[in-house]
């Protein structure tokens, strides 16, 4: 049905073009922009009212790790840099089942969709034989609620009895790991440009794979036209373990195994030299930017600008949400904003800046450019705020204070043409069961790792 958003307040399309007077939806794309007082070319079906909304292109996230979503404020965790808090993580993770999967899966999809994120990336790298199947679990959940997803196909090789981090018990084998990759890229990759699941593969760090698995990954990846994933450069402790372990930096590693190029993004991307971001640049590798969990772990403080200026996608990213400790992509907008202005300075960090990063940057970050700009021929994927809330009361430039005000919550979001948020709500979705449901489980994962079996590190 070919729909009209009239009357909006604002509209922020990403691009240098005008739709203060409205934006024309059809068969899931958008048809037609129209500036103040135009009237659309042709008929439409439904006249929707905007007034009073701020319409912006569906958010982006580049980097999440769903799972994690049933550890937050994990006691034994917190205030801890990354790799005791990993440490205190792993045993934990151990205990997932099929259960987790689909209710984490679902309240982080939730979550962010109600923060006005339409295109979500998700890193899971914790297999064991009860979550064999997570990805599909994962699948099937997003396609119910009808988000975007970059289902990543994340894996650990290295246990500590070869020198890793993670415990032996979370590692799976190469041919396992290859084998179930490919598997995944046949079954769930749809590489159209109005996709709405794609799968990538994503060796998790160079403290948990070896480099014969990133290798194998690559090349995987590349015969099947699929993107790349892992953290770098995420901590000074990982440089010390590249050194120690490699001989050379994460940027040198990774050049080394075929991974410094553009069909890679990489998380955190911080701790970089002038030279290291040049080469960066040069292969534009992408750089998924997560402010909130750099500030929790205490990580640092990645080098946008200089990034971006060399040619380096920067898309953002909420992280796992045992280290932001939330899912909110709209917060994490604001974070960027005020993390990024505290290292460059007012003037040179805006409100625009950050709501880049969030819609346009990730697109490029993800290779999807039909995504994260409003535009005849761009997918129809639109978040809709209102400045309802007290904390906007008084506020002038309404784009401005979604950021600097804290805008939080959409009031409706729209994914390919169809309402996945309507009025606040996700219809189809009893929140209130959903979050009883996942307390739950998270207790029960909780009551898991601390019992005699898990302990004795069964
Ligand atoms: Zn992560």
């Amino acid at each position: 049905m070919r729909t009209w958003i009239k009357n909006p307040l604002a509209v922020w399309t990403g691009n240098d073009l005008n739709a203060d007077g409205g934006i024309v939806v059809d068969d899931g794309m958008i048809a037609e922009i129209l500036e103040s007082g135009d009237s659309p070319a042709e008929t439409v079906a439904v006249e929707f009212d905007a007034s009073g909304l701020i319409v912006l292109p569906g958010l982006i996230n580049c980097h999440h790790h769903f799972y994690q979503t049933l550890t937050r404020a994990f006691p034994a965790a917190l205030n801890k840099e990354l790799f005791p808090w990993l440490k205190a993580l792993y045993p934990v993770w151990a205990g997932l089942d099929e259960e987790c999967i689909a209710l984490s899966t679902e309240l982080a999809l939730a979550e962010l969709m109600l923060s006005g994120c339409s295109t979500a990336s998700d890193h899971h790298y914790l297999f064991t034989d009860e979550v064999a199947d997570a990805v599909d679990i994962q699948v099937s959940v997003a396609r119910r609620l009808g988000a975007r997803v970059l289902l990543t196909r994340g894996s650990m090789s290295l246990g500590d009895s070869d020198g890793g981090l993670p415990p032996d018990s979370v590692v799976q084998d190469a041919d396992t790991i290859l084998a179930e990759s490919e598997r995944l890229i046949g079954t769930h990759h749809d590489a159209a440009e109005d996709a709405f699941v794609q799968i990538a593969l994503a060796p998790c760090s160079p403290f948990s794979v070896t480099p014969e698995l990133m290798r194998d990954s690559a090349a995987l990846a590349r015969e099947h036209g699929v993107l790349l994933h892992t953290h770098l450069a995420e901590t000074s402790d990982e440089n010390e373990f590249c050194l120690a372990r490699f001989g050379k930096r994460p940027l040198d590693y990774l050049d080394e195994l075929g991974w410094l190029a553009d069909d890679v993004w990489v998380a955190h991307g911080i701790h970089f030299d002038d030279d290291e971001i040049a080469r960066l640049g040069a292969a534009r590798t992408g750089i998924a930017h997560c402010p909130s969990s750099n500030m929790v772990l205490a990580s640092g403080l990645c080098r946008t600008r200089e990034l971006e200026a060399s040619g380096v996608p920067i898309g953002l990213g909420v992280d796992g949400s045992a280290s932001n400790d939330c899912s909110n992509m709209m917060q994490e907008v604001r974070q960027a904003f005020l993390l990024q202005r505290l290292r460059y300075g007012a003037a040179n960090i805006t409100h625009h800046d950050a709501l880049r990063w969030a819609t346009t940057g990730g697109a490029a970050v993800l290779h999807r450019q039909r995504l994260g700009s409003i535009a005849p021929g761009q997918c129809a994927d639109l978040a809709l705020f209102d400045l309802a809330e007290l904390r906007f009361s008084g506020s002038g430039d309404p784009l401005a204070a979604l950021v600097t005000c804290g805008a939080h919550r959409v009031r409706h979001l729209m994914i390919g043409g169809e309402w996945r948020v309507s009025n606040g709500e996700i219809p189809g979705v009893d929140l209130e069961q959903l979050s009883a449901s996942h307390r739950q489980m998270a207790a029960k994962l909780a009551g898991k790792a601390c019992s005699p079996a898990a302990t004795s590190g069964a």
